[in-house]
């Protein structure tokens, strides 16, 4: 744990989240802000800070996050599809330095059917 790293203080439990998975690997919420319908962070519980640090040590982690996706997708709402994103580094805009991937999903207001 890195005592400076805001996701790790949720992994712990210091910092409130709205969990929707936990395994003995992996930890996923809602997003703070969500920027779609269904905005969901899926996490490693190692600190790791971003793709730039993985290695092949990290192939089965990365295949979860990425397994987990649909997964929690559907459980979550995002059913008919949603955006798999990962922002690393200074350019990729990336705020926490923890690595994440976010799950982007949900009909926009404008493409909903009524
Ligand atoms: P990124 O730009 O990929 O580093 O995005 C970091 C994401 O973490 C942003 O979408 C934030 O809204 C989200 N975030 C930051 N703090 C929290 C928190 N305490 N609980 C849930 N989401 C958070």
């Amino acid at each position: 744990m890195h005592a400076d790293c805001v996701f790790c203080k949720i992994i712990a439990g210091q910092i409130p989240s709205q969990k929707v998975y936990e395994d003995e690997m992996m930890l996923a919420f809602h997003d703070i802000h969500p920027a779609a319908p269904v905005h969901v962070l899926i996490i490693p519980k190692i600190h790791i800070s971003n793709l730039f640090d993985c290695t092949q040590a990290h192939t089965e982690m990365l295949g979860k996050m990425a397994l987990l996706a649909p997964q929690l997708a559907k459980q979550t709402g995002a059913d008919n599809g949603f955006r798999f994103v990962i922002n690393n580094g200074v350019d990729g805009r990336q705020e926490v330095y923890h690595l994440h991937a976010h799950i982007l999903g949900g009909a926009h207001p404008w493409q909903r059917q009524t």
